[in-house]
């Protein structure tokens, strides 16, 4: 087996790998958006709560003033009936008059803070419903991905193994070279070799699409290690000893 060939190996099992980690990227991808949104949500529940005990708060504290204020007036009226002279009477109903406005003008606001506290149950209770379907949402996203780990366990773990062992069949420089390439460039680190027009010697790169010379295509069909000069992946072609073919394989093929 060629250098090519050994890598081919490593490539091709990479690319399952890849395959399948990157179904289960995708389930982790979703699940951290719906987890992030899931956090937004929580977030606006926790200000609505907030806002809504201090309406109600507000609210209470102006109940009791309007209910200190009912008191005095009461006890006011009770004063009236026992006044003594006119006087007396005309002072007290000053006050009571006093007294009533500051009460109507309570009463305004514990009016207007309703209508505020009515908005804001509304609001809370949008949140609360938009917080329920959000977490039923990333229920799902979490089994989904668990799932979807459990299903590509064993078929890793399998192809991992077979990863190492065809790597370590390849010579060690040349393994190098792949595993470079696989950082930068993931599955365009190798390419075939693209028959243009085998009876015109013309060829080009997979990845790049660039033409390939005679030298290039003599280069692969003699097993070295080959790349290619415009992309640097590394090139391999399906039938070793493509340069010295001089038939095509399939009537008309070659003259695409
Ligand atoms: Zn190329």
């Amino acid at each position: 087996m060629t250098v090519t060939a050994q890598l081919r190996k490593v490539f091709e099992t990479d690319k399952l790998i890849r395959g399948l980690t990157g179904r289960l990227d995708g389930a982790e991808r979703f699940l951290a958006e719906q987890l992030k949104q899931q956090r937004d949500v929580d977030g606006k529940h926790t200000a609505a709560q907030t806002t809504l005990r201090q309406l109600k708060a507000q609210h209470a504290n102006l109940e009791a003033e309007a209910g200190g204020h009912q008191q005095r007036m009461d006890k006011l009226r009770e004063q009236m009936n026992a006044a003594k002279n006119n006087k007396e009477y005309s002072a007290f109903l000053t006050e009571l008059n006093t007294l009533k406005t500051a009460k109507d003008e309570v009463e305004k606001k514990q009016l207007e803070l309703m209508e505020q506290i009515e908005k804001s149950e509304e609001a809370f209770k949008a949140i609360e419903a938009a917080r329920a379907e959000r977490a039923v949402i990333v229920e799902k996203a979490k089994a989904d991905r668990a799932s979807r780990e459990s299903e590509i366990k064993d078929r890793l773990a399998e192809l991992k193994t077979q990863r190492a062992e065809q790597a370590k069949a390849a010579p060690a420089d040349a393994l190098k070279i792949l595993e470079d390439l696989l950082a930068k460039r993931g599955e365009d680190a190798m390419a075939k070799v693209e028959e243009i027009n085998r009876r015109a010697h013309e060829w080009s790169c997979g990845a790049c699409m660039m033409a390939l010379t005679v030298q290039t295509i003599n280069a692969i069909a003699a097993g070295r290690l080959t790349r290619c000069s415009n992309c640097q992946c590394i090139l391999y072609s399906e039938d070793e000893d493509i340069a010295s073919k001089k038939t095509p394989k399939k009537a008309g093929k070659a003259d695409l």
